[in-house]
């Protein structure tokens, strides 16, 4: 007897099609195989050539990870300043740190950029625990940890590095103590013990030589990368001949590079969770419509009208929410005099904004309270928090701004603001092209059309090289290749689609 779903589909559902690893503790971390529930739409399948990357990651940072005979002798190798002679072909273990500075969505875009990179060039990734990523995420490999344990790491000082570091990639470039010419790829000169990878939006040209071939076969060799990026560089990667191959196949559709790092990665903590989970069942869980509206107000923009007839313009062009009826139209909803158990059930779409300031979800909810919606639908528009200002690192603050960003991923159509890092977040976990609204030239003007429909999930990177490695000169980078293109937000920016 057939009875629904087998037990291998739901397994297949639970796993994400693989994506996730089987057999971590569930008590420990609830939202991994719990979130699957929450979620309406599946979200794209990993090719079975990306799972098999993972399990071999997986691996490799337990085999490489802190605790283990290889780390303890990496870091001794590290201390002395010696790289083990030639890293090519060797059994030693290659370790990329990545610093996590910046906001919750910059983070995350770093994040996932670095776990690609460390996939794609064969090294264990080890997370800078700054600013609580430990407290926000659950570990992603099992059997090891994925945060660089800070006690007894040499380079004690290495959340400081910046563009002036002696140790950064380009400044070794500079001073001619990286090479990229053939005595140095032949071995001639032994690299270093480690180099700082500054992708920063400060990255000077030389910096940026990190997205071409020649280089990437220096760093190859280096045993220690420690990267401080507040970008998502994939799209950069790309560009990257040697990585190309690789890339197509771990992603046969390019456009959910993001979506698969992302929903693999990171996984909110149990008090995290809860916050998503309490707030979903009461005001989510119920409406048959479920949008999102991010609106992410830079600096210290003062409450803008115009911003929130740009959010309302886009939503109703768009069709997330439905037209208000005149004043006078409002006994057009149903016959007033029929009593409530016979009229029939309505519509309801639930609006979730998140904002730091509470002025346009008040607006918006005051709006479909006092006017009738076409159509008879019952809007109901909620906001988690209104923190007022943005205070990256304080505690509670970062915890509400990553149950947001997953709130966000949980809904079936989503609005988001340009530049914004935590809305790509949200749009990459949900799996969606978002409706994006353009920057305006200034802060009275209405852009028109006000969001135009984004043409992948995928992230922006913010600071791309523009360079051609192959013709050595600028170049746009958006005509590369096909699989990368300029944003819809940001016009200099690169995306994967
Ligand atoms: P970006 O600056 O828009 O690219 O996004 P980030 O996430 O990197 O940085 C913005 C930070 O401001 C977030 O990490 C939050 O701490 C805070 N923030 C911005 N918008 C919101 C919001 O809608 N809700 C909450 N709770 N926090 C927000």
């Amino acid at each position: 007897v057939r009875r629904g779903v087998s037990g291998e589909e739901r397994s297949y559902d639970r796993l994400l099609g693989g994506l996730l690893a089987d057999g971590f503790d569930e008590r420990s971390c609830r939202s991994r195989y719990q979130s699957v529930l929450y979620r309406r739409r599946p979200g794209r399948r990993p090719a079975a050539y990306l799972v098999s990357k993972l399990r071999q990651q997986e691996a490799l940072q337990r085999q490489c990870g802190p605790g283990t005979a290889a780390y303890a002798h990496a870091l001794e190798q590290l201390r002395s300043g010696k790289s083990g002679g030639d890293m090519a072909g060797s059994q030693e273990c290659k370790y990329l740190v990545s610093i996590s500075y910046r906001g919750l969505g910059n983070r995350i875009l770093a994040t996932a950029s670095a776990f690609l990179y460390a996939v794609l060039t064969g090294r264990a990734l080890l997370v800078d625990p700054s600013n609580e990523m430990g407290e926000l995420f659950c570990e992603p490999f099992p059997g090891t940890t994925w945060l660089l344990p800070p006690s007894g790491f040499p380079l004690a000082s290495y959340t400081n590095f910046s563009v002036a570091t002696a140790e950064s990639y380009g400044n070794m470039l500079r001073n001619n103590v990286i090479r990229t010419d053939a005595a140095a790829a032949a071995g001639d000169v032994p690299p270093p013990a480690f180099s700082y990878v500054h992708l920063d939006h400060d990255a000077t040209e030389q910096d940026k030589l990190f997205f071409c071939d020649e280089d990437q076969r220096a760093l190859r060799r280096i045993p220690w990368l420690v990267m401080r990026t507040d970008n998502y560089i994939v799209p950069g990667l790309f560009l990257v001949a040697g990585f190309r191959a690789e890339l197509g196949r771990m992603f046969p559709e390019p456009d959910t590079a993001f979506h698969h790092a992302a929903r693999y990665l990171f996984h909110p903590s149990n008090h995290v969770w809860g916050l998503v989970a309490r707030y979903h069942d009461a005001y989510l869980a119920a409406a048959a419509r479920r949008v999102g509206i991010q609106v992410r107000v830079f600096g210290s923009q003062p409450d803008s009208p115009a911003l929130l007839e740009q959010i309302t313009r886009c939503a109703q062009r768009e069709r997330l929410l439905p037209e208000l009826l005149a004043a006078a139209g409002d006994d057009d909803d149903g016959d007033p005099v029929a009593p409530p158990k016979s009229r029939r059930r309505k519509t309801t779409t639930a609006v979730l904004v998140t904002s730091l300031k509470s002025w346009y979800s008040e607006q918006l909810k005051g709006m479909y309270w006092e006017r009738a919606a076409a159509g008879g639908e019952a809007v109901s528009v909620q906001q988690p928090s209104h923190e007022e200002f943005q205070r990256s690192g304080a505690r509670s603050h970062d915890a509400k701004a990553w149950a947001e960003v997953y709130l966000l991923s949980l809904t079936d159509a989503l609005v988001t603001t340009a530049w914004s890092t935590f809305g790509y977040v949200a749009q990459g976990l949900a799996g969606e092209r978002p409706w994006v609204m353009y920057r305006p030239d200034n802060e009275t003007h209405v852009p028109d059309p006000p969001c135009g429909r984004d043409v992948s999930m995928e992230p922006c990177f913010h600071a791309p090289p523009f360079y051609d490695c192959r013709l050595k000169r600028g170049a746009d980078t958006g005509e590369i290749v096909p699989q990368v293109q300029h944003c819809i937000d940001m016009s200099w920016g690169l995306k994967i689609v």
